[in-house]
């Protein structure tokens, strides 16, 4: 039984589970990696952005390569306000971003978890034991094994497999972390969302044209206020190769009690006059949805170990927008390295208990990802209040048309311009409690 027992068995193959799975391989570990769709990435959905430089510790140089997975760099950064009529943007675009190691590239799930999965294979093939490692996809994990509340191994149908600890990398539906009894069965429906995207295909030259890209260079663009009529949420639009992906990300309990339809919302959406004309010409070649955590701490799982098991990704609920970008990806790679870092000492120590599990949550905590999840905590409450997706984007639109009219009257002054907006769209009474709670969330 020895013979056949692993070191780890890490269920998911999407960021978390391949970023750990890479650094288990890099150790010489024995793992197997298994995938419940048909390759890596079939089930994922992203905007998206990965953002930060932990993909260039896990392939060095990604950008050398001829077909990477990835879809272009981020240089160009916009956030957009809407109102029925009009877009206000803070736009920022800086050749400071030009080098590698980019600080974000654009990715589609598809194409590069299955990238990334060769680049595990790779590895296991150049590791001391590539016989000993497997990545196994079109397996659904049924249960997580456990025996005197230690993980041993997992249960796939009638099959199981032993290993000396599991990582749990399932995304967001966590079900093995509630199997397990680290996330309490319900997670209230105002703590999550629901992402949906589509995928609009451009002739390459002209989606150039239109956004300004210069060879690898990308765009990512927020958007607040019109385009999730009235929902709690945002939209998005970032550039790939030869394509858009646009979407929106929508509070779930909103949209309930609104009993309003993601689709019916994109359709609103993508027929405002200035996103209608940025996307005019494209044909729209693929349609998905998923739900994303909101990022609220408090529907976390109630510890993210225990005896021979480690949780990460989104199945631990890891994931921040604080209004600037949404980090589910970027805090996924790095849990799964750091997740997997442990393992690797836990080998070494013989000792796969909790007492050395806990450091995984030692070294998380002490790591940007948890670092700003509790600093940001605040600004994750403050952006999902109605205010932020309601009033001020009117008022910033409204300004925006008082100030940009020029029509032969006299003219008046910004500030004054501005009060006349504010009262028309809200109060400075609630405007001065937002900027109060901005200014210490921020
Ligand atoms: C519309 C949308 C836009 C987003 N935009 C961005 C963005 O721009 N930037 C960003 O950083 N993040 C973004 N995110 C969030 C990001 O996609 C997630 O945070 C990230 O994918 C989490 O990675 P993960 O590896 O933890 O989970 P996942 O990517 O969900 O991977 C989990 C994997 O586990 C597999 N699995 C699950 N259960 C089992 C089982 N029982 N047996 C076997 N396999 C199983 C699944 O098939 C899947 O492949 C977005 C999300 C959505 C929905």
């Amino acid at each position: 039984m020895d013979d056949e027992k692993f070191d780890c068995i890490i269920v998911g193959a999407g960021v978390a589970g391949l970023a750990a799975a890479m650094t288990l391989a890099r150790n010489n570990m024995k793992f197997l990696l298994i995938e419940k769709g048909e390759f890596a990435g079939s089930k994922n959905v992203s905007g998206g952005v990965l953002w930060g430089h932990d993909l260039a510790k896990l392939v060095p140089n990604y950008w050398e390569e001829e077909d990477a997975g990835w879809e272009r760099f981020i240089n160009h950064r916009r956030l957009t306000f809407m109102d029925d009529e009009s877009t206000l943007s803070i736009d920022f675009k800086s050749a400071h971003f030009n080098e590698p190691p980019y600080s974000g590239v654009v990715v589609l799930r598809s194409k590069f978890d299955r990238w990334l999965a060769g680049k595990v294979e790779e590895a296991i093939a150049e590791s001391e034991y590539p016989m000993d490692s497997f990545i196994a996809t079109n397996i659904k994990v049924d249960e997580v094994l456990m025996e005197n509340d230690k993980a041993v191994g997992i249960r796939t149908g009638e099959e199981e497999f032993f290993a000396d600890s599991v990582i749990i990398a399932e995304g967001v539906n966590n079900l093995l972390t509630r199997q397990v009894g680290l996330q309490d069965d319900y997670v209230p429906a105002d703590h999550v969302l629901t992402g949906i995207k589509e995928i609009i295909r451009f002739d390459q030259n002209v989606l150039e044209d239109r956004f300004q890209l210069n060879g690898k260079s990308g765009m990512s663009n927020e958007f607040v206020g019109y385009a999730t009529d009235g929902v709690e949420g945002g939209g998005f639009l970032y550039t790939n190769r030869d394509s858009i992906s646009i979407g929106l990300v929508l509070g779930i309990k909103d949209l309930r009690e609104k009993e309003k339809s993601p689709h019916d919302i994109l359709s609103h959406f993508k027929s405002h006059p200035v996103v209608a004309d940025t996307i005019r010409g494209g044909e729209v070649v693929e349609y998905s949805a998923h739900v994303v955590s909101s990022g609220d701490m408090r529907i976390m799982p109630k510890e993210l170990y225990k005896d021979g098991l480690l949780i990460c990704g989104e199945a631990a609920n890891l994931l921040m927008n604080a209004g600037k970008a949404i980090q589910g990806m970027d805090y996924a790679m790095r849990s799964g390295i750091l997740a997997a870092e442990t393992i690797v000492e836990a080998k070494e120590r013989g000792d796969f208990s909790s007492s050395t599990m806990k450091e995984y949550r030692t070294a998380l905590d002490d790591s940007y990802v948890m670092k700003d999840m509790r600093g940001f905590q605040d600004a994750v409450q403050m952006l999902h209040q109605p205010m932020m997706y309601k009033e001020v984007p009117n008022l910033m639109c409204g300004f925006g048309k008082k100030f940009f009219t020029i029509d032969n009257q006299p003219t008046k002054k910004a500030r004054e311009l501005m009060s006349e907006s504010v009262k028309e769209h809200s109060s400075w009474w609630n405007l001065i409690k937002l900027g109060i709670k901005g200014g210490r969330s921020l």
